[in-house]
């Protein structure tokens, strides 16, 4: 027992990793042709023009598989168009999960529509197919459908219940942009899939989101919703051209063309890249497959489907195999050794005060029920796997790079610690009443 305390770095020991390695984890990787393409554009002076972002929507489409991409200045616009343009509107309803970036569905509320959110299944961390039926009533419009840190979400339950019950699907897929279901693209089950481009995330060309979708109606009310500049003569729908020149919207949200250049650039090497991250996340894993207390949040090896670029990789952990140890002591111990490791995902939503009591918009209602039929409002344990799930899961390094040796340092950081369990539990202070964050992207 004092050995292995010894060993540990948390009680002095050497830690696991070598400090330098710090490259394998560097993101987005920009090269020159990133950098001539933004020069273009800042050169021309064509930052607020379109012809670049309308080749990037077309390029992204085709790699999407769908035939209307539209290009935004965040994720968060995308999914608001993309909540218009399947006319979400007063008093109707989008079930979501409350696991999830606030930026899924928090948009609705701006369009007099409310939430009613789902439980996640603890092992994909995605909405579960089983939660959601019962909470469809006349005033469902949508499911929103998040692919959580590249997990894909159970797509032929979650269509098969949309389609019976005539409901729109909005896919969500800003942690998991070109990740494979079932063989098939996330974004193309959906009616429309919608996204964040930005710094964070796999797919990483700066401030910028894009939707996209083969609906010409959504794909028109999208447009006539932010993007005034395109809403002309090529409107179609005989309901949107009277009000064409001005954003129904009242919004402006056409993407930065610095990000659309870099976007153009991005994607030429994305499916590369995604596959070396896959490759390297893989092996992580691999190397523990038989470590106690440790899970990876993964899809099975032998199907089709995969985790994307493994945004915001984190592990699932089992504490009863570790005698009880609390994840908040085991993430301290595996961060003394050299590695990344974080208890806990996004905070549930459904227990934020905004989604209680906030009255944003001044209706003398919570902004949630404002145009409800009944108080929809859900609280501290009605999702208990949503609610339980932060002191179920830690991050772990996102491998940029496979680089072997590297890699198994950092895998042995967490055999280590996990191995050692006993040592930790005489003075482990137990878990916050909560963990995670309701963001956490680092902000530089
Ligand atoms: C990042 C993110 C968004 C929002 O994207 P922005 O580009 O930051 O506006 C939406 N949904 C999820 C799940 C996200 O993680």
């Amino acid at each position: 027992m004092t050995l292995t305390q010894t060993n540990l770095a948390l009680f002095g020991g050497a830690p696991a990793v070598d400090a330098g390695n710090k490259d394998i984890f560097h993101w987005p990787i920009v090269t020159a042709e990133d950098e001539a393409a933004v020069l273009d554009v800042l050169r021309r002076g064509a930052m607020s023009g379109t012809d670049v972002t309308k080749q990037f929507e077309q390029e992204f489409a085709a790699w999407q598989g769908l035939t209307y991409a539209l290009g935004c200045n965040t994720g968060t616009s995308a999914l608001h168009c993309a909540m218009f343009g399947c006319e979400v509107g007063v008093g109707d309803e989008i079930i979501c999960p409350s696991l999830t970036f606030w930026a899924s569905i928090l948009q609705v509320f701006s369009l007099g529509g409310t939430v009613v959110f789902a439980d996640i299944l603890p092992d994909t961390m995605c909405i579960d197919p089983n939660d959601i039926e019962h909470r469809i009533t006349e005033r469902t419009k949508a499911i929103m459908v998040v692919h959580y840190m590249g997990h894909p979400a159970e797509m032929d339950p979650i269509m098969e219940i949309a389609r019976r019950h005539n409901l729109k699907v909005i896919e969500d897929v800003s942690h998991a942009q070109g990740g494979l279901y079932k063989g098939r693209k996330l974004g193309t089950f959906g009616d429309v899939a919608a996204m964040s481009l930005m710094s964070g995330k796999s797919f990483a060309i700066g401030e910028a989101g894009i939707l996209a979708t083969n609906d010409r109606k959504i794909y028109e009310r999208a447009i006539a919703f932010g993007h005034y500049e395109r809403f002309n003569e090529t409107i179609e729908d005989e309901d949107l051209k009277a009000f064409r020149n001005l954003p129904m919207g009242g919004y402006k949200y056409r993407m930065h063309q610095m990000s659309s250049a870099v976007g153009r650039v991005q994607l030429k090497h994305y499916d590369e890249r995604m596959a070396t991250i896959r490759k390297a996340m893989n092996y992580f894993w691999d190397l523990l497959a038989d470590v106690p207390g440790l899970k990876a949040h993964r899809v099975p090896a032998d199907s089709d489907s995969n985790m994307a670029g493994w945004y915001a990789p984190h592990g699932l952990y089992k504490p009863d195999e570790l005698g009880g140890l609390s994840v908040t002591r085991f993430a301290d111990a595996v961060r003394a050794e050299g590695t990344d490791c974080t208890p806990g995902v996004n905070k549930p939503l459904h227990v934020h005060p905004l989604l209680n009591v906030a009255d944003v918009y001044g209706h003398d209602r919570p902004t949630r029920i404002a145009f409800s039929n009944r108080d929809l409002r859900q609280p501290a344990g009605s999702l208990p796997v949503s609610e339980e799930i932060g002191r179920l899961t830690y991050s772990i390094p996102w491998f940029k790079h496979y680089e072997p040796a590297i890699i198994e340092q950092h895998a042995n950081a967490f055999r280590k610690v996990a191995e050692n369990y006993e040592a930790l539990l005489a003075d482990d202070p137990g878990n916050a009443s909560e963990l995670g964050g309701w963001h956490f992207y680092q902000h530089r």
